[in-house]
């Protein structure tokens, strides 16, 4: 399987990094190697000193697909949750300095956190989905799939011109504003819909 991840899909979070607004998705990967589950704690990697936390609703894909059509795309995922895409901040910013791919600072292992996924069947209304981030006690990141510059469908469609979508592949599909870092001991929980999906802790 695969980890694809969209950049910048939340406007006030692309203004918070000082990014201006992408025209089409922009996306980059993850190995299967990034994946951390069940709770499991995130290591503080010695290679960076700024690890932020960007929470994200994650699409599990449920069907082969290529080139698909946005009217169709609803019928390639069955289940979400809210997963955390971390990224070492640091080497981004180094990286986008220097104009290199983000590989070192967003694909390194642990930086995919995900849990428990919930059926698409059980949300009232795909298009308004409420995510929550809370670290130690405070609400961090509060964000609404309302708010989204490109929708599931059209992320979907977009991502499956260039690559091949299959069963059980993930899509972190862009984080909301009220990034920041991760420290030792931290305590994370993540809710879609007011759910715990998520909760692990910082080591
Ligand atoms: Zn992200």
């Amino acid at each position: 399987m695969k980890i694809i991840c969209i950049g910048r899909n939340y406007a006030e979070h692309a203004r918070e990094l000082n990014n201006p607004l992408p025209e089409s998705p922009i996306f980059f990967m993850k190995p299967d190697s990034a994946l951390l589950t069940n709770n499991n704690p995130f290591f503080l990697p010695s290679f960076s000193n700024e690890i932020h936390y960007e929470a994200e609703i994650v699409l599990k894909i449920s069907r082969l697909g290529k080139n698909i059509a946005e009217r169709f795309a609803h019928r390639y995922y069955n289940s979400i949750t809210v997963g955390i895409d971390f990224t070492a901040r640091d080497l981004q910013d180094k990286c986008k300095k220097a104009g290199h791919p983000w590989e070192i600072a967003k694909a390194f292992d642990q930086s995919a956190v995900i849990n428990e996924f919930i059926s698409i069947d059980s949300v009232p209304d795909r298009k308004s989905i409420g995510f929550t981030l809370d670290i130690n006690g405070n609400r961090v990141q509060d964000g609404n799939t309302s708010d989204l510059v490109f929708t599931f469908d059209r992320i979907i469609s977009y991502v499956s011109a260039f690559i091949t979508l299959k069963t059980g592949d993930l899509i972190f599909t862009g984080t909301p504003a009220g990034v920041g870092p991760v420290k030792k001991n931290d305590h994370l929980v993540a809710r879609l819909e007011g759910q715990i999906v998520l909760d692990f802790n910082i080591k």
